[in-house]
């Protein structure tokens, strides 16, 4: 296995605040904000720009997925295409299967699609009852 060198792709090493950001994304199911994370690694002495920064490299090499939702950013471990649902009174993000089949022929506008994204807003169980 040859890895490259740090000189050719430096964003690509996995330093060690890098792995522990990483692993904090991938054990939780709940879609965290950079600031979520950064609240957790606290103790780990890691600093919000390492967060950012490392997120950013992170979902751009696909480790994981950056989630626009309700003007921020969320991270997702779950990297597979996937819808959400989310509540708009306490804004929890669950994630959710895409529907089977979606036309795409119905726009004429795009020659081909390389990525879907699906929320839908409700209220959930919790904050119905
Ligand atoms: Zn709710
Ligand atoms: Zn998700």
């Amino acid at each position: 296995m040859s890895k490259p060198s740090a000189t050719d792709q430096p964003d690509r090493r996995m330093t060690w605040q890098k792995r522990t950001i990483h692993d904090a994304v991938i054990n939780r199911h709940d879609h965290p904000t950079a600031q979520e994370l950064h609240k957790e690694l606290l103790h780990h002495g890691i600093g919000l720009a390492t967060v950012y920064r490392n997120l950013t490299h992170l979902a751009n090499e696909g480790h994981i997925q950056a989630v626009n939702h309700r003007g921020e950013v969320r991270y997702d471990c779950n990297v597979a295409e996937h819808a959400h649902v989310s509540c708009t009174v306490c804004g929890t993000l669950w994630d959710i299967p895409l529907p089977e089949s979606i036309d795409l022929t119905t726009s004429d506008k795009i020659s081909s699609v390389d990525h879907v994204t699906l929320t839908l807003h409700g209220i959930c169980r919790n904050c119905s009852a």
